[in-house]
């Protein structure tokens, strides 16, 4: 889907308003991010979008859920996000100091933009990161995988656990003596 908006049609006064939803097929993971893997329930993004002096002030909210895989078992998991973002779009000058100049200046996120069009996909995928909680994990108790064979925790239990002891066992151990 493009999510491309011609900042043009923004009127001079007063706010223009943008929704979205975007579904499984939007997503599409890229080098990197091998985090998120899926959408699992539509993602509804409103947006807010008017001018100030020669720069856009661009407002968001979205509400879903991904699926992203776990921490320590990396195990997909559903994954609950709710978020609000603001940016300004802020037209490039075409001179790279002049535009350094203006991140300095502003306390909320500038993306530079050209020909008066901004790309959402870009700022919407990178939200989602930085939605995501620090920890990515299944469940808060997620045993994860064996250090020595590798098998997932939550699911198998392998002879490793017994000839050592799993670190999350000796923990547990530790707190009860
Ligand atoms: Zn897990
Ligand atoms: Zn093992």
């Amino acid at each position: 889907m493009q999510m491309i908006i011609d900042l043009k049609t923004i009127p001079g006064e007063g706010k223009k308003y943008f929704s979205y939803t975007l579904d499984r097929g939007w997503w599409s993971p890229g080098e990197d991010d091998y985090q998120i893997e899926s959408i699992e329930t539509p993602i509804s993004v409103e947006l807010t979008i008017y001018r100030v002096e020669r720069k856009y002030v661009l407002d968001g909210t979205f509400k879903g859920a991904l699926g992203v895989s776990c921490d320590r078992c990396l195990e997909p998991y559903r994954q609950e996000i709710e978020a609000e973002f603001n940016y300004f779009l802020v037209p490039t000058t075409g001179d790279s100091e002049k535009d350094e100049l203006e991140l300095v200046e502003e306390d909320i996120e500038v993306v530079f933009i050209q020909d008066d069009k901004v790309n959402l996909n870009e700022i919407i995928r990178e939200q989602l990161f930085l939605s995501l909680p620090v920890k990515c994990l299944c469940r808060a108790d997620c045993l994860g995988l064996c250090a020595k064979c590798g098998c997932n925790l939550n699911v198998n239990s392998c002879e490793c656990i017994k000839a050592q002891g799993h670190p999350a066992f000796a923990t547990l151990n530790k707190l009860k003596n």
